[in-house]
């Protein structure tokens, strides 16, 4: 117990109380950490631009048994185009969502960190959100442990080179033509998204902006990893439903 410092991405906050806010934080090497921010909902407070959901900010916190308690606050990078735009902010919170729904409190994941960081970085200067939340998507499931299988079987093992390939969300990946059946929920997938999703898991990410994808390979590996999240995740993820909303218009 006591006082420690944290660079921390702000995931969620709530009103609590009269003029306080419990915080979800992201931080660097503590992970996933609960906090409460005494007064800053009154105008005067300091604190106030360096707790806003979404704010990459120095934190002091207090360490309490369930809730820790901010004790200061800086913001370093406030990402205002995030919060300018609809569609930037959709993907933004959506990545917030992600990340707060597949981690568990205070376990450190300083890639996970950098990575979220990243893709932040990627969605406010950018404008390929969708892509950027793919990227994030299956770089997110690798560092956790579930690293979809693009290449060999996940049944049989055989290398698949995508051909005639087949995609199981709850097995981790692909399947062979002769072991599809063993998931009844198994789609085809393009060899084309395959590679796409490969490319993603590896590719050095100061080239993004020139990676092309074609439309019909970035809805299909939309829907992969959509189903691939939805079955290592219990909760529904609410701003999906907002992104498809202000994807229809
Ligand atoms: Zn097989």
């Amino acid at each position: 117990m006591g006082l420690y410092r944290e660079e921390a991405v702000v995931l969620r906050t709530r009103d609590y109380a009269e003029a306080d806010k419990l915080l979800t934080l992201y931080t660097r090497t503590r992970g996933k950490v609960q906090a409460i921010a005494k007064g800053v909902r009154k105008p005067k407070s300091r604190m106030r631009g360096g707790i806003q959901a979404l704010s990459f900010s120095d934190f002091q916190l207090f360490e309490g048994r369930s809730l820790d308690t901010v004790t200061q606050c800086e913001v370093r990078e406030a990402f205002m185009a995030l919060r300018q735009d609809l569609k930037k902010l959709a993907y933004a919170t959506y990545l917030a969502e992600l990340l707060e729904g597949m981690v568990p409190e205070r376990e450190g994941n300083e890639r996970v960190f950098l990575l979220f960081l990243t893709v932040l970085h990627l969605v406010e200067h950018g404008d390929r959100e969708e892509l950027a939340a793919r990227l994030f998507e299956v770089r997110l499931m690798g560092l956790l442990g579930y690293r979809p299988e693009t290449g060999a079987c996940v049944h049989c093992g055989k290398a698949t080179y995508g051909r005639g390939a087949w995609f199981s969300a709850r097995l981790g990946g692909v399947l062979c033509p002769q072991c599809r059946m063993v998931d009844s929920w198994a789609v085809p997938v393009t060899a084309g998204t395959l590679a796409v999703m490969e490319q993603l898991l590896r590719m050095d990410v100061k080239i993004f902006s020139r990676l092309q994808v074609a439309p019909q390979l970035a809805e299909e590996l939309g829907e992969l990893m959509r189903s691939y999240i939805q079955c290592r995740m219990e909760r529904h993820i609410r701003s999906l439903d907002f992104i498809e909303q202000i994807r229809r218009v």
